[in-house]
Formats: structure tokens, C-alpha cells, sequence
């Protein structure tokens, strides 16, 4: 799958009329192809509904006679607290329907809420400048904004997303700028059954409509880095952003087909275009939890330690892989040693029996963060990412380590080794956590390695000599394998993992692994898809890591495709028993 992290940097492509333009008869109207950049997975084809999100850009400047600061203050204290009231009540939501993860994307905005210096502003601008409540509140949250959207700094600037946000939700309960749909249909749908599409795919968006009943999301802005895309992957709506002004392009009531997996917007498709395109969501919603099935473990892929909550749910037969680098990537800063002890103790507290592997922080490439403060690299994703960086970066490598040392006395657990290249910089990395963990005398912890690069492939033999365990990391290995940018969206159709070479350098790794007895799993994404697990489990791996979600379908569809093999055996007749074996067979007496 190629689109890859939430935070990777999304390159905001001008959308493209396709080269082709067809009639579509059976509706006679002009089939349009658009190319934007997708940003959640999945195909929808459905009519589409406008969304329109006032932005307010045209409030006048309104003064008081200055008697009447009291009263203004009042109304800027009373909306303070109804707009957080309101977002406990979003956030209560998303928590039960999403996961609590996706919820914090709220808290940000009642931190908002909460700001010292937003808040001072607002007030001197009452005060001072006998604003009201509404011009002071606009005027100073349009500024903050502002700022913001003019670092480049793409954290920042989907931080200004939420101020904006937070601006609308202050104006509206003021008695400004409402948001809605704009409907030019006899009866509004409200993006029940429809693909909205709107300027841009806020959280508020995604969030407050029915989203269980939207088919999906056309919006002229928002990269794969904003809340509202990783809210859309979260609910397995699939979205497409970056086709300039989609709430005019695209008419209500259109019929509309987006491929979120390519970019694909497909204005009046014809009947061979939604042929060659099936609808498809990644996954249902309310996915009911599956039980474990024989032959098959099940792991789960987490990136925060609120995930572990959904795994559990989910019933995961333990933690495969923990994106650590996650949760500095989410506070856009390098988190201390107290704080990830913390979250890893807790991670190890609800899965003390199952198996935990943490991965080491895989900062660098395209998971690179401004807190780092690296230099420029001309190509980030063959630089100092994974282990070289956490060479490079003794502060990191300490820090995390002695964290996850201490967290071992709390139960085992597993360490993965990120972007290893050959057994002699595993064993270099190894003897440098050891001796940071030595004086800490940490409890049971495993070494193992991520084989994710080529070079580590080939040399699976050393490596799984001195390591305790592997896992396979499918993503990078098919981009570096096959020179192929995993977050390049025009690169998609090529990403489909069914290349011989690829599949053969399994089969090699796993015998290797084998012969070795030792463990080897694989959390890349083909993880989550039936026929690459059949075939795994063919080449003898029968352990793999997921994101929980993905769970239940998968033991699903794996249980069902076994079930179906066996039947297609040839069922043996009957062997007519001898009256010799009968009496042979009958109990004694
Ligand atoms: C992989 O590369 O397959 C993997 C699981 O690691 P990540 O996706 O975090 O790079
Ligand atoms: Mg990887």
C-alpha cells in the first residue's frame, strides 16, 4: 500500500484533467477523470454531497461603546466553555466509535481552548480595542493562524487547520458562521449514502457528520499528515484531497466514483469504468471481534499505546510491532525517559501473558521530525534513518533504552532492531543497548531484527545466527527491493507485492529461519491481505502483525479460504470394513 505514514509529508498535487474524457451515454454526461492524492483507502462510487464550511472570512469589524467589556467578556467566557463542553461530547464519541488515539485529536483543540496568550489576545482586543466578542475572537484566531500556515513546517501548519477549526466552533456558538450542506436536491442527504466533498476534510467534518453512512471524502485540501485523514483511515472511509476547488468541480447530486488507493476522482463514471473499479472499503466499522484461529497468530501492529486498547478488543494474540517512533511523532518532540516508561509499562501491563515487541525508534527518512534537528539530505530515505540514526544519536538510543529497561521488570518483552543492514551492525547496536541496560538489570528482553532491507535478506543466515528472532518488514523490503518510493502515489500499480523476486526472497528467508528454529513473523502490510497470507503460511510462516482493525476480517477470511481448501480435497471413500476388522473393532466383553 502506498500511502504510507500519517505524517509523511503530503505533497499537495494540483489535480489533472485525465488525458481521456468519455462520454458516459447511459447518463449523457462527459466522463471526467481528476488526479488528486489519496489520503485514505478504498474505492466508493456514489452521488456527491457539498459541504460547506464557513469560514467567515467577511465579518465586519465591530466595535462596542466601551461601557459594555463585561458583557463581551461574559460572552467570550460562556462560548469558551460551551465549545469545550461540546468537544468532551465529540470526544466521548470518537473514543467509542473510533478509538481513543483519534480522540486526542480534540483534546488539541481544547487546548486551544485553553491558551494563555490566545486567550490574553482576545481580551486586550475587547478591552483595549472595544472589539466585540466576535471581532476580537475572529481577528485574533485568523492571526495565530496565519502564522502558523506560513511555517514550513508541515506539524504547524496542521496545527493553524485546528485553530481554525476552533475559531469556527467559538464563531458559531457566538451566532456566526454556521457550516452545512448545500444541498441543491429536493431532499438533503446530509452525506448519508453520498460522497461529501468540501474544501477542505477537517476533523469537525469527519467527526460530526453520520460518518458510518458517508461513502467518502473529495476535498480540495488536506494532506496525509492532517487529523482528518487519519481520522478517514480510521474509519475506513476512503478520501481523496488535492483537486483545487472540489466543492465547485464536483455538483451536488453528481455521480462521482474516488479511488483512494490511487488519487483517482472519477466525475460520471461510465458502466465499464465502475466495472473496472469495484467499491471496496478497507473495512467495516463496526467490525465484530473474531476469536483466535488454529494455524494462524495473529499479532497486532500499534503506533500509540492508546491502540492497545482497539488490540485488545480486537483480541490480538499479542503486540507484533510497536511503532515507538509514533508517539514522539505525535507530540512533535522527543518524549522523556519518565514518559516512555510510562506508556511502555502500560503497553506491557495489558498484554503481560502475550508476546510485546517494542520496536527502537525508526526516526529519519520520511519520518523525520524538526525536534531532530537533522541536517538536509538529499535522499532521506537511503540516510540516517533506523539504526544508523540511533548510532548517530546516543541522547535517542540512551534515553529509549533505558526506558524500555526499566519496563521490562513490569514482563518480557521483545525488542526489534529497525533498519538493519547486515549481523555485524546488528551485533554493534546490541552491544551498545546492553551495556546501557546493564546497570538498570533489566528483566527477560529478547533481541530481534526487522528485515526490511535487501542486504539484511541476504544475509538472514548471520543475522538469525545472533538474533533471537525476525520479522518481516514488507514495506520497505518491496521499496528497497524494487527502487520503488512506498508513499509515491504514482508509483501505486506497481506496488502490488506479486513479484516473483520478492516472494522468493521470503521463501529463502523463511527456510533460513527454520533451519535456525527461530521465530519469524512478518508485519508489513501484506499482513493484512488473504491471499499473501495464504501464501505465507504455505512458505511456513504462520505468525503475523496487523493493525487491529484488521484483525477479524483476516482470521475470517484465512479461516473461510482453509475451510473451502479442505472441501475441494477429495474426500476418500469409505473402505467396506472386513467382517474381520468388525469383530476386531467390537469391545471385549
Ligand atoms: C515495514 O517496513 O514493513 C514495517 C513494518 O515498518 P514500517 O512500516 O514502520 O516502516
Ligand atoms: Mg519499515
Amino acid at each position: 500500500m502506498i500511502w504510507g505514514y500519517f505524517y509523511m509529508a503530503a505533497t499537495e498535487k494540483c489535480a489533472t484533467l485525465h488525458p481521456h474524457s468519455v462520454m458516459n451515454k447511459q447518463e449523457s454526461h462527459p466522463e471526467q477523470w481528476f488526479q488528486g492524492v489519496p489520503i485514505s483507502p478504498g474505492i466508493a462510487c456514489a452521488r456527491v454531497c457539498l459541504f460547506c464550511e464557513n469560514e467567515s472570512p467577511s465579518l465586519p469589524t465591530e466595535r462596542t461603546s466601551g461601557r459594555n467589556y463585561e458583557n463581551e467578556f461574559e460572552r467570550f467566557q460562556s462560548a469558551l466553555a460551551t465549545v469545550s463542553l461540546r468537544l468532551d461530547e465529540v470526544k466521548a464519541r470518537v473514543a467509542k466509535e473510533i478509538g481513543p488515539a483519534e480522540a486526542e485529536i480534540f483534546t488539541t483543540q481544547q487546548m486551544i481552548l485553553q491558551d494563555e496568550q490566545l486567550i490574553k489576545s482576545v481580551v486586550a482586543g475587547m478591552q483595549t480595542d472595544n472589539l466585540t466578542c466576535e471581532t476580537a475572537v475572529h481577528r485574533t484566531l485568523s492571526a495565530f493562524e496565519n502564522r502558523l500556515r506560513a511555517v514550513a513546517s508541515d506539524t504547524l501548519r496542521e496545527r493553524a487547520s485546528d485553530i481554525s477549526e476552533v475559531k469556527r466552533r467559538l464563531l458559531e456558538v457566538l451566532g456566526h458562521g454556521t457550516s452545512g450542506f448545500q444541498c441543491s436536491q429536493y431532499v438533503c442527504r446530509r452525506g448519508r449514502g453520498r460522497i461529501v466533498a468540501a474544501r477542505e476534510l477537517t476533523p469537525r467534518l469527519t467527526v460530526d457528520l453520520d460518518t458510518e453512512h458517508v461513502q467518502g471524502f473529495v476535498t480540495d485540501h488536506g494532506g496525509l499528515t492532517s487529523h482528518a485523514a487519519i481520522l478517514a483511515r480510521a474509519l475506513g472511509i476512503p478520501a481523496v484531497s488535492g483537486i483545487p476547488k472540489a466543492d465547485s468541480v464536483l455538483t451536488c447530486g453528481a455521480e462521482t466514483l474516488i479511488n483512494g488507493n490511487t488519487g483517482e476522482v472519477i466525475l460520471w463514471p461510465s458502466a465499464a469504468t465502475k466495472a473496472r473499479y469495484p467499491v471496496a472499503r478497507t473495512f467495516s466499522l463496526n467490525a465484530e471481534p473474531c476469536e483466535p484461529i488454529p494455524g494462524l497468530k495473529v499479532y497486532a501492529n500499534i503506533n500509540l499505546v492508546g491502540d492497545m486498547a482497539q488490540a485488545l478488543q480486537m483480541k490480538a494474540e499479542g503486540i507484533g510491532l510497536y511503532r515507538t517512533e509514533f508517539e514522539f511523532l505525535a507530540e512533535s518532540r522527543a518524549l522523556s525517559e519518565e514518559e516512555q516508561f510510562q506508556r511502555y509499562s502500560a503497553v506491557l501491563r495489558a498484554f503481560p501473558d502475550q508476546p510485546v515487541h517494542f520496536r527502537l525508534l525508526d526516526l529519519g527518512g520520511d519520518k523525520s521530525a524538526d525536534f531532530l534537528e537533522l541536517s538536509r539530505e538529499d535522499n532521506p530515505a537511503l540516510g540516517l534513518r533506523g539504526a544508523r540514526l540511533l548510532m548517530a544519536r546516543p541522547d535517542l538510543l540512551r534515553t529509549q533504552v533505558r526506558a524500555i529497561a526499566r519496563a521490562s521488570h513490569v514482563a518480557p518483552l521483545n525488542l526489534l532492531y529497525p533498519m538493519i543492514t547486515d549481523a555485524a551492525q546488528f551485533l554493534k547496536l546490541r552491544a551498545q543497548v546492553e551495556e546501557i541496560m546493564a546497570p538498570l538489570r533489566p528483566g527477560a528482553i529478547r533481541h530481534g531484527v526487522m528485515l526490511e532491507v535487501p542486504s539484511a535478506c541476504l544475509n538472514a543466515r548471520d543475522l538469525l545466527k545472533v538474533a533471537d528472532f525476525a520479522s518481516l518488514g514488507t514495506n520497505d523490503l518491496y521499496q528497497y527491493l524494487f527502487a520503488l518510493d512506498r508513499n509515491n502515489e504514482q508509483l501505486a500499480e506497481e506496488f502490488k507485492h506479486d513479484h516473483p523476486v520478492f516472494w522468493s526472497l521470503i521463501r529463502d528467508v523463511a527456510r533460513i529461519a527454520q533451519r535456525l528454529k527461530k521465530p519469524l513473523s512478518v508485519c508489513g502490510e501484506i499482513a493484512g491481505q488473504t491471499d499473501c497470507v495464504l501464501k505465507l503460511q504455505e512458505l511456513g510462516i504462520d505468525t503475523v502483525s496487523i493493525p487491529p482493525r484488521l484483525i477479524p476480517r483476516l482470521r475470517r477470511a484465512v479461516a473461510a479460504a482453509l475451510y473451502s481448501r479442505k472441501k475441494t480435497v477429495r474426500t476418500p471413500k469409505p473402505i467396506r470394513q472386513s467382517t474381520r476388522n468388525k469383530a476386531r473393532k467390537e469391545p471385549s466383553a
